[in-house]
């Protein structure tokens, strides 16, 4: 079985043997409930460093609802099964209060590119983010971070944070890991009823066929309002945005001579959903 550590104390003894022999270190940052996007991107770390370690931690800080928190599903032992073929050389779950002991007291705030969509729906959300990322750096000393670019906010905010405050490390970002039927693989999925689940497809389908449209000439009102009542017709509750941003800075953009995006959350079920695709 792969070692599964508590402790800053334990991680840092394992990483400096690793360290002093020249070995590369890759870190798959997570928050557990391991599905197979997680595990390409542990393929990918496995791939380019010599060392693996794989963090699962609920992040307390990055949470803007309770109950959220509370509903997020933990398997940690089933995580460890998952991990145990890909031989990761270590994982690095700890408690909340190893963490964020007693008086802690720094935030990691982004600016900029946090600020639009997940940052303005889920207030603190990227501070929480930026704070524990900037933390797990610290912790692991990793050459290599690997990042999905299903969470393409994310992946921006951790670039440009990595980039502001010159951390050591290369940030790698991972193509979205698809359900065959197109629904992006997360965590919250296994929150979804049996008919939620068959509606949920549908969310990737408005925004393929929306990047299509606009692609094709249509006004972006035009691609974004038919998609939408697609997306609502086929039984999602509500859709808080759907927006075509500049890949980078997320302004919105339709400037398809530079990299685009379009960008989604939806409610389905009761259970938000997050979708991004390349336009
Ligand atoms: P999470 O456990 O949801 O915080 O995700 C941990 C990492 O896995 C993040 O970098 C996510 O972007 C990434 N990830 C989550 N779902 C997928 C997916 N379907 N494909 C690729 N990466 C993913």
């Amino acid at each position: 079985m792969i070692p599964i550590l508590r402790t800053v104390a334990d991680l840092r003894a394992i990483v400096r043997g690793w360290k002093a022999q020249g070995q590369t270190v890759g870190v798959v940052p997570t928050m557990g409930a391991l599905h197979d996007g997680h595990l390409s991107l542990v393929q990918a770390a496995k791939a380019g460093c010599d060392r693996v370690i794989v963090t699962i931690f609920v992040n307390p800080k990055q949470f803007n609802n309770p109950s959220d928190l509370a509903k997020y599903p933990r398997t940690e032992e089933a995580d460890a099964a998952l991990l145990a073929p890909l031989q990761v050389d270590t994982v690095f779950s700890p408690n909340p209060d190893e963490v964020y002991p007693k008086g802690f007291a720094t935030t990691v705030s982004v600016a900029g590119v946090a600020a639009p969509l997940e940052g303005s729906l889920r207030q603190g959300h990227f501070d929480g983010v930026a704070t524990v990322v900037t933390k797990l750096f610290g912790m692991t000393r990793a050459d290599r971070a690997y990042f999905g670019q299903k969470d393409w906010q994310q992946l921006q905010v951790v670039r440009r944070m990595v980039a502001d405050l010159n951390l050591p490390v290369e940030i790698i970002g991972c193509e979205t890991f698809r359900e065959t039927d197109g629904l992006a693989m997360s965590s919250r999925n296994v929150r979804l009823t049996a008919s939620a689940r068959q509606i949920a497809p549908a969310l990737h389908a408005g925004m393929r066929a929306a990047s299509a449209a606009l692609r094709a000439g249509a006004p972006q009102e035009v691609a974004l309002t038919q998609a939408e009542a697609t997306i609502r017709a086929a039984g999602f509750e509500d859709v808080e945005y759907l927006t075509f941003r500049d890949a980078d800075t997320l302004d919105t953009s339709t400037d398809l001579s530079r990299p685009l995006r379009l960008l989604a959350a939806a409610w389905i079920g009761g259970v938000r959903l997050i979708d991004n695709i390349a336009v």
